[in-house]
């Protein structure tokens, strides 16, 4: 038998959170956020799913948009940081994809280049963000130049919210960037997209011409607060793996590297085969809730590069061989994040090559 540690894949439940996600707004329509390897669920088998469904992909860079091209997906592709050096912009039109603009010198590189059909613009607006697009007394004037350029198809307005994803902002609101895009659009007949998953799920005023979201197709909420929505998520990947050795370790004996963890009472200790070499954060708190035999229990000690320890003293039936997850259908990612000082994206992107993935 192979090295038991593996992150399953419901891509059933990808393509019911998508739904989910489109059924909050039904005038309109969703991308589909898939870059980096979907969220480390796997891009090709996740597009292909989402394939039926999903009238467009976003995507971070050329690279990603190419990958999906070179595994047969026809859909467009938005390139939501655009692009990063103006040799892509032919590739860009010829391939169908669409491309974020977010620099004044940008319009000149697309002003310059000869393409073979129009391209598409999403012209990237800095309502509060901070960290790219247009100022809001640009976007007129861009709008006007694109809009002038043989070489340009449509344009459509996009910007991304800071703090979406909480009750009480702790900077710029949603109110606050939707009324910038609002004043920066007037007098412009253009589309919209302003929504990722927190604001499509939280932020009925949000949901525009085009949604984009991401995290929630993978089955984990965003909000920092309960939600009807977040509730109705499936969690879309499952890491799991198995208990390879057991031992009673005494009162004063410690566990693992730094002998961080030290028994206070006779203690089961279970090796399991996963290490910050697959992905799992090595920061990982003590008592880091894992399942075990369905199990509730928590890590012991520092997490190693290939392996980690759990306390299997009140786990029922414990043994080698026990399945254990580290979060999935048991067990909220969200929760193992906070335990991490991270959020569900990072545990999701942080799963390496050496992880297998399984598609249900
Ligand atoms: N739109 C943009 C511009 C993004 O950068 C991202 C992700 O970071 C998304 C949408 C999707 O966000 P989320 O995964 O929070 O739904």
């Amino acid at each position: 038998m192979s090295r038991p540690a593996q992150a399953r894949i419901h891509l059933d439940h990808i393509v019911a959170n998508y739904q989910l996600a489109c059924s909050l707004h039904p005038a309109g329509q969703a991308l589909a956020v898939v870059k980096a390897d979907a969220y480390g669920h796997g891009v090709v088998r996740v597009a292909q799913a989402l394939a039926p469904y999903a009238p467009a992909f976003a995507v971070a860079c050329i690279e990603e948009a190419l990958e999906l091209r070179a595994a047969g997906l026809t859909q467009p592709v938005l390139l939501l940081e655009g692009f990063f050096s103006n040799d892509e912009l032919p590739v860009i039109a010829e391939q169908n994809f669409w491309t974020a603009i977010h620099r004044p010198d940008q319009i000149s590189a697309v002003a310059e280049t000869c393409f073979s059909r129009p391209l598409n613009i999403w012209l990237k607006v800095d309502t509060g963000m901070h960290r790219l697009g247009f100022a809001l007394e640009e976007v007129a004037g861009a709008c006007q130049q694109l809009l002038a350029l043989p070489q340009v198809g449509r344009v459509t307005l996009m910007t991304h919210f800071a703090n979406a994803d909480c009750l009480v902002a702790p900077g710029v609101d949603v109110s606050t960037q939707l009324a910038g895009l609002a004043a920066a659009r007037q007098g412009l007949d253009l589309d919209i997209s302003v929504a990722n998953s927190a604001a499509l799920m939280a932020h009925p005023a949000a949901r525009q011409q085009w949604q984009r979201p991401g995290i929630m197709l993978y089955g984990s909420s965003p909000l920092a607060f309960p939600d009807e929505v977040a509730q109705q998520l499936q969690p879309a990947m499952s890491l799991v793996s198995e208990v390879i050795a057991t031992r009673w370790v005494p009162i004063g004996e410690s566990v693992g590297y730094g002998s961080r963890f030290v028994a206070n009472k006779p203690t089961l200790v279970g090796t399991v085969a996963m290490g910050y070499a697959d992905g799992y954060p090595r920061q990982a708190r003590e008592g880091t809730p894992l399942m075990v035999n369905g199990q509730r229990t928590r890590l012991l000690g520092r997490v190693s590069m290939d392996m980690l320890t759990v306390d299997l003293t009140e786990v029922a039936a414990a043994a080698l061989g026990n399945p254990v997850e580290f979060w999935g259908l048991q067990l909220d990612a969200n929760e193992v994040a906070a335990c991490c000082d991270t959020i569900s994206y990072h545990l999701f992107t942080g799963i390496t090559r050496r992880v297998p993935r399984l598609y249900l």
